[in-house]
C-alpha cells in the first residue's frame, strides 16, 4: 500500500480500533449481522506525516445510501450562513456575476446560503436520496462523485468551490484536487472544512475516526496535497464545528499571499508536535483513559437500574459504541431527530433507533453521542435537565 498523499510506503501504525462495520450504514431489521467488518486502524506516514486508514472501502459502498443530513442541525445551519456571508464580503462582494460548487453538498443547505447572497450554484452529491431532497428544495444539484471526470463533464469554471468534511474521504483525492485546481477561475477560492487531526487528538475524539474518513490532516499535511496540485493555503482558522476543524481557504498557488494568523497556527502546530508518531503514542494511551472513564460511569447507572438512552446516532457514535463495547444490553434506544433513520438499527452493536418526537417519555440518563453540540443540546433539552433527567457527554472537548 502506497501512501495516499505522497506515494511513499513507509508507515507505523498509530491507531487501532479493531474491526468494524461501516458506521454510516444503519441497518435494516433483515441486514442486522450481515454487515462486513473491516479493519478499522490509522497508520502514519512517515514521509509526509499525514494519517490515513490502511483500509478502504469502495466508495459507492460507503457513500452512495448514507441517511445524514446536515439541515437537521441548527448550530449547522448557522456555520453554513456565517461561512457564506464571510466568504461572499471577503472575496467576491463587488462581483456581479458569481459562481459556486459546492463538492459533497448534502441536502444543499450550505448552497442555499449562496443562493441568498446571488450565486449561480451547483451541488454534486453522491447519494441520491440526499441529492433528491436538495433538488426538491430548489437547490441545483447532480447525484455523482466529484473527481476529473465528473467535472469534465460539467466543464464550468467556479468563483467559490466549497468542501465539507469531503477531503476526509477521498478515495480519488488526486483526481478531485486536480479537478478543484483546473476548475477554479483565476480569482477564486476553494473554501476546504476538515477535521483537524491536532484538535481530535487534544479533544481525545477518536470516534471521528471510521471508514468514511480516510485521511487526517494537519495544516502541514494538507498543504503539501494542495502544493502538490498548484494550490496554495492561504489563509485557516480554528472552527468549533465536530469538535474542531479547520476552515481553509485555498487558492492558485502565488495568488493570495498567507495571512498572519496562518502563519501563527503553522507555528504553534510546529511546536505541538503533531505532526510526528508520538503524539499518536499519547493519543492512544487517552482514548483508552476515556473508554476507562465512559464504562465505569455506565456501570454505575446500570448498578443504580436507571434506563440510559443514545442522544443523538451520528456516525461517529458507531465508532465510540463498536470500540467500547456498549450494545442494547446498555442503552435502549438511540434517540434522533432524523426520520430518514425511522425503524433502523445501529451497525454493529444494533441498537434500535427511535424519533425523538415520538418517544412516550425520556430516560434517566441520556448518553450524548452527539457530544459536538453539547451546548445545542444543553439549551433545546433544558425541559428534562429540569425535570432531573441527566446528559453525559462521553467526550469533552478542551
Ligand atoms: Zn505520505
Amino acid at each position: 500500500m502506497l501512501c495516499k498523499v505522497c506515494d511513499k510506503n513507509t508507515f507505523s501504525l498509530a491507531i487501532d480500533l479493531h474491526e468494524q462495520p461501516l458506521a454510516n450504514i444503519f441497518l435494516q431489521k433483515h441486514e442486522l449481522g450481515k454487515e462486513p467488518r473491516y479493519p478499522l486502524r490509522l497508520i502514519y506516514c512517515h514521509h509526509c506525516s499525514t494519517a490515513q486508514l490502511d483500509c478502504s472501502v469502495k466508495k459507492e459502498e460507503v457513500f452512495m445510501n448514507h441517511t445524514y443530513l446536515s439541515g437537521m442541525t441548527s448550530s449547522l445551519k448557522t456555520h453554513f450562513k456565517n461561512i457564506a456571508e464571510e466568504v461572499d464580503s471577503r472575496f467576491f462582494k463587488n462581483k456581479k456575476k458569481k459562481s459556486a460548487l459546492d463538492i459533497g453538498s448534502n441536502d444543499g443547505t450550505q448552497l442555499t446560503y449562496f443562493k441568498e447572497l446571488g450565486y449561480d450554484i451547483l451541488g454534486i452529491e453522491a447519494a441520491e436520496s440526499v441529492a433528491n431532497i436538495a433538488n426538491q428544495n430548489g437547490i441545483e444539484t447532480l447525484a455523482a462523485f466529484f473527481n476529473l471526470e465528473t467535472a469534465d463533464k460539467i466543464n464550468r469554471q467556479f468563483d467559490l468551490i466549497n468542501a465539507a468534511g469531503v477531503f476526509f474521504h477521498l478515495e480519488e483525492l488526486h483526481s478531485v484536487t486536480a479537478a478543484i485546481k483546473k476548475y477554479l477561475s483565476e480569482d477564486g477560492v476553494f473554501t476546504v472544512q476538515f477535521m483537524y487531526m491536532k484538535s481530535i487528538m487534544d479533544n481525545g475524539a477518536f470516534d471521528q475516526i471510521y471508514h468514511e474518513h480516510l485521511l487526517f490532516y494537519t495544516l502541514q499535511t494538507i498543504e503539501y496535497l494542495l502544493n502538490r496540485h498548484g494550490l496554495a493555503l492561504f489563509d485557516a482558522y480554528l472552527s468549533p464545528i465536530h469538535g474542531g476543524s479547520i476552515m481553509g481557504f485555498v487558492s492558485h498557488k502565488g495568488k493570495r499571499n498567507p495571512t498572519s494568523r496562518l502563519q501563527q497556527m503553522r507555528e504553534s502546530e510546529a511546536k505541538s508536535g503533531c505532526n510526528h508518531l508520538d503524539a499518536y503514542v499519547q493519543f492512544a494511551k487517552k482514548i483508552a483513559t476515556i473508554k476507562r472513564e465512559n464504562l465505569a460511569f455506565l456501570e454505575k447507572c446500570k448498578q443504580k437500574k436507571q434506563t440510559i438512552y443514545g442522544m443523538g446516532a451520528p456516525v461517529k457514535g458507531n465508532t465510540l459504541l463498536n470500540y467500547f463495547d456498549i450494545g442494547k444490553e446498555t442503552l435502549d434506544f438511540l434517540v434522533e431527530k432524523n426520520e430518514l433513520r425511522r425503524n433502523l438499527f445501529s451497525p454493529g452493536k444494533h441498537i434500535p433507533i427511535a424519533i425523538e418526537k415520538e418517544l412516550s417519555s425520556p430516560p434517566d440518563v441520556y448518553y450524548v453521542l452527539a457530544w459536538n453540540f453539547k451546548e445545542e443540546i444543553l439549551k433545546n433539552n433544558k425541559h428534562l435537565i429540569d425535570q432531573g433527567v441527566e446528559f453525559y457527554f462521553p467526550i469533552n472537548p478542551k
